[in-house]
């Protein structure tokens, strides 16, 4: 056993509002400059639609993530011959009209116009070339709230059946926050042939050394949830950095501080380094399985060593005990990871979406058919669970359905309590909950303060190895599987 520890954020997509603050938050912290101005370390997208680069999840398109041949991890981009063949032109990266052009707008015309018959306009202006622009034709949320719309919603992958958007009243929407998911796999890390990127060995972040980075853009490439963006005015790629100087010191990221729905999570988890190869080459109906497996309990003293013996500190055990994340993700099972078939092994985790799970004013849902008169069957849900699975389980619906049962159980049974009536414990026991667990939870979910939902350890960085370098191999493969699968 190799104990490692891991800062992890989880999303709740219940309570995103899709308002987008997080993404302007990350915006004026760290990418309000030039060069980035596209770049969005955070972004929402609007669920089905093709999100943000444009269809960022066709790696028939990217060739982003791992594929497993002959029983080993291969970047699907090419190893190192083929790394060396593209060192000057690589078809498969996004291009700018993938993104968008990054503009501003002339408000100083407001001011200064001449006098005239017309309203003055501010028009827009190229952030790269300080040109007028004509028109727009792009933007980081051009198909913000378009899911009806079968321009984007159905050049979704995950959209199986099509037809919805043409069927009045049976589109549904979700909002899907994105940041870097710092995986533990990270094809970023293993495309880079200058070896810029690494991992943090004391909590996991992935960052690129701007002084190494010399621009070649395999992780741009590489990675399959795009997030790694090309600085064009440095020369640079950058990525999210999970907001380390706030993180180092015991505060929470830009983006969980200012989420006005509060549906993130941020805490530490402990994983068993020596098995992510293994984990990694499981068929993809196994993934979320196998990634759940690495995650070890902080409270297992065998487990607290090993951590010890890996200079993780007490104060991070301690962290990791108390951690909602470690509470989501594996005590209860109900964060599940991004396209787990990419074979990054990500490390945000996503609580998927009920909703709506309420009476429409008609009264036309089918609820009174079911329990208490106000949730309806998993089946009956407006977000198809075949949707669901493809984003979270590759394809598993039976690892969707049960995170669905469960939340459904939770709020049958917290209604329940709420209106004073006698809770019926059974409905939680058939989903392997227990009064406990719902307390726990509806404390997480509803009512839980800041301090509860974000556990976060200061560290002390003189504590670590110079720079607390960890990865960063290049040209390929970042670990081999033991054994078979
Ligand atoms: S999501 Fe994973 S592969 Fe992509 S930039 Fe982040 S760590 Fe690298
Ligand atoms: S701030 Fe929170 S609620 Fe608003 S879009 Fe971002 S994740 Fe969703």
């Amino acid at each position: 056993m190799d104990v490692r520890a891991q800062i992890v954020m989880v999303f709740n997509l219940d309570k995103c509002i899709g308002c987008h603050t997080c993404s302007i938050s990350c915006k004026n912290i760290w990418t309000d400059r030039k060069g980035a101005e596209y770049a969005w370390w955070n972004n929402v997208e609007t669920k089905p639609g093709i999100g943000f680069p444009k269809q960022w999840e066709d790696q028939g398109k990217y060739k982003g993530g791992f594929a497993v041949k002959n029983g080993e991890l291969k970047l699907k981009l090419g190893g190192k011959f083929a790394t060396l063949l593209s060192m000057f032109y690589q078809p498969n990266m996004p291009k700018l009209e993938d993104y968008y052009e990054p503009f501003d707008f002339d408000y100083s015309n407001l001011y200064n116009a001449a006098e005239s018959d017309d309203q003055p306009v501010a028009d827009a202006i190229s952030q790269i070339t300080g040109k007028r622009m004509d028109t727009i034709s792009g933007g980081p949320n051009w198909d913000d709230d378009l899911s009806g719309s079968p321009v984007y919603a159905a050049e979704d992958l995950n959209l199986e059946d099509r037809k919805i958007i043409e069927e009045y009243g049976k589109i549904f929407m979700l909002y899907l926050p994105r940041i870097c998911n710092h995986c533990l796999h990270a094809a970023c890390m293993a495309s880079c042939p200058s070896k810029a990127i690494y991992k943090r060995g004391e909590d996991g972040i992935v960052l690129i050394d701007q002084n190494v980075c010399k621009g070649w853009r395999f992780c741009t490439s590489a990675c399959p949830y795009k997030k790694v963006y090309f600085n064009w005015h440095t020369g640079k790629s950058e990525k999210c950095i999970f907001c380390y100087p706030r993180v180092e010191t015991g505060q929470c990221n830009a983006c969980v501080q200012s989420c006005v729905g509060k549906i993130r999570y941020v805490g530490v988890l402990l994983y068993d380094a020596s098995q992510v190869g293994n984990a990694l080459i499981k068929p993809d109906a196994d993934l979320v399985q196998a990634q759940r497996a690495l995650i070890l309990d902080p409270k297992d003293r065998a487990v607290q060593e090993g951590a010890r013996a890996n200079g993780v500190s007490d104060a991070w055990l301690k962290a990791a005990i108390s951690s909602p994340v470690y509470t989501l993700v594996k005590e209860y099972g109900l964060a599940l990871p991004l396209h787990p078939e990419f074979r990054t092994m990500p490390m945000t985790y996503y609580i998927p979406p009920l909703s709506p799970v309420l009476a429409s004013k008609t009264g036309a849902y089918e609820l009174a058919e079911h329990g208490h008169g106000t949730i309806p069957p998993i089946e009956t849900l407006r977000v198809p669970i075949g949707y669901l699975s493809s984003l979270f389980s590759a394809g598993n619906q039976e690892i969707v359905s049960d995170v669905l049962k469960k939340l459904i159980a939770l709020r049958q049974y917290m209604r329940q309590q709420n209106l004073g009536e006698s809770p019926d414990e059974k409905v939680l026991r058939d989903v392997s909950l227990d009064p406990e667990a719902a307390a726990r939870l509806h404390r997480l979910f509803a009512i839980g303060g800041f301090n509860e939902r974000n556990v976060i350890p200061p560290q002390q960085r003189e504590e670590h190895e110079p720079a607390g370098r960890k990865g960063g191999r290049g040209f390929g493969i970042l670990v081999k599987p033991k054994g078979g699968i």
